[in-house]
């Protein structure tokens, strides 16, 4: 059957990626929604790539600009034209490519529609993983990680039952600073941070990556699309990401998912979920790699890892407040505003400040989120 599919955060990283899947499969997914925020000339070639889509824009003025080029489309903009896109009738799913946690909104009224929900923004997760999961669960909607660790896992568990999982295995790159000493992480500049060893991504991510947050982020969007504690979800540096991830079983079997370095996969299997097509993704050549290694995460250095499990452990609206402080710390280190580490120093504050609720409503995350932003700019 095929997929007819809303992708929101179409003129991103992802958004390319999911393009390239479209284009691929014709026969399996229709592109029927494409949102964007700033770059309109995208969203018009994509508008006219997709010419059945429904589009939505940033905000009135590129809506009307996109509207001079495209005559016979209607364009929605804003929080309200997410919306509709979100819960447009002729879907069956939403990807939510949003940078940030500006698509939890969308992604929660998608469920509500009734539709499933390919996740890549896994900061929605970590910011309202419960509510989403529950809003799933009631009714009865899928949640298809997108991330390439977490579609790993899926791939992994393969419907195996889930109490003889003994841990889950994240890999993790180490990001350019894997080898860095404490004296060169002070004077890292974002041009340093942005130029990842092994993926091509969006600017927010990338430097996620290098303060290791992004895998900390990944630990808690774990234990919420798969249900499993923290203590049971754990890291492993692999510098040539060939290993996306993997699961450790009670019997001591390890069962890991390998594929090139191309989010066009977990993209498209999350889409096409359960099924498998030939699309995009090059094919591997483990001998061309000729080696996996595997070492340690080096806490010390970065302390992303210990407050990201921390938070997870803790709950309530700690993650929101580390989520909500590393966004505004990264803007800051980008606007060259915050040093590196002050990535860190700023969510390690912000986690010690905001007061902490333990069964926050979503408007207590929302407001832990607004509160946790706050504390970071006040002290800059
Ligand atoms: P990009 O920055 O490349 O793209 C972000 C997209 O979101 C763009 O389409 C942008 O529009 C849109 N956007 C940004 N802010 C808003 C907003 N406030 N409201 C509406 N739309 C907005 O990011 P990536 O594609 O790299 O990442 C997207 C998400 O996927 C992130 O959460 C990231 O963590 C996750 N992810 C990304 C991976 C990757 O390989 N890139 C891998 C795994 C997860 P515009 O550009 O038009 O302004
Ligand atoms: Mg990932």
């Amino acid at each position: 059957m095929k997929k007819r599919v809303v992708v929101l955060g179409a003129t991103g990283s992802i958004g390319e990626s999911t393009m390239r899947v479209a284009r691929a499969l014709p026969e399996q997914i229709k592109i029927v929604g494409l949102s964007g925020r700033n770059n309109t000339t995208r969203l018009l070639e994509l508008a006219r790539e997709f010419p059945s889509a429904q589009l939505c824009a940033g905000n009135e003025a590129s809506a009307a600009a996109l509207g001079a080029e495209l005559p016979d489309h209607t364009i929605l903009h804003g929080d309200s034209g997410l919306e509709q896109l979100a819960t447009l009738p002729e879907a069956d799913i939403v990807l939510v490519a949003i940078v940030g946690t500006a698509g939890l909104k969308p992604a929660l009224q998608a469920l509500e529609s009734d539709k499933d929900l390919a996740v890549a923004s896994k900061e929605i997760l970590v910011m309202a993983g419960e509510q989403v999961m529950a809003a799933a669960a009631r009714m009865g909607g899928r949640v298809l990680p997108v991330d390439s660790e977490h579609n790993a896992i899926l791939q992994c568990l393969d419907g195996k039952d889930p109490a003889t999982i003994k841990r889950l295995i994240l890999t993790c790159s180490g990001g350019p600073f894997r080898n860095a000493t404490a004296a060169d992480l002070a004077g890292v500049t974002p041009e340093q941070a942005l130029r990842h060893p092994t993926w091509s991504m969006g600017r927010k991510i990338s430097v996620d990556s290098a303060t290791l947050f992004n895998k900390g982020l990944e630990m808690i969007e774990a234990k919420w699309l798969f249900g499993i504690p923290m203590e049971k979800i754990d890291v492993v540096i692999h510098p040539q990401s060939i290993v996306h991830s993997m699961v450790e079983f009670v019997d001591g079997s390890i069962i890991a998912q390998m594929s090139s370095t191309d989010m066009a996969l977990p993209i498209q299997y999350a889409l096409t979920y359960p099924e498998r097509y030939a699309g995009p993704c090059a094919p591997l050549d483990l001998a061309s790699v000729g080696r996996l290694d595997f070492e340690e995460p080096r806490t010390d250095l970065f302390p992303a890892l210990d407050l990201a499990r921390r938070a997870g452990t803790a709950g309530g609206t700690l993650p929101a407040v580390l989520n909500a402080a590393n966004e505004a710390a990264v803007d800051a280190f980008l606007a060259r505003r915050l040093s590196f580490p002050g990535i860190w120093e700023s969510v390690a504050r912000a986690m010690e400040t905001v007061p902490f609720v333990e069964h926050p409503t979503l408007e207590q995350l929302i407001e832990a989120d607004r509160a946790a932003r706050s504390a970071v700019g006040d002290r800059l």
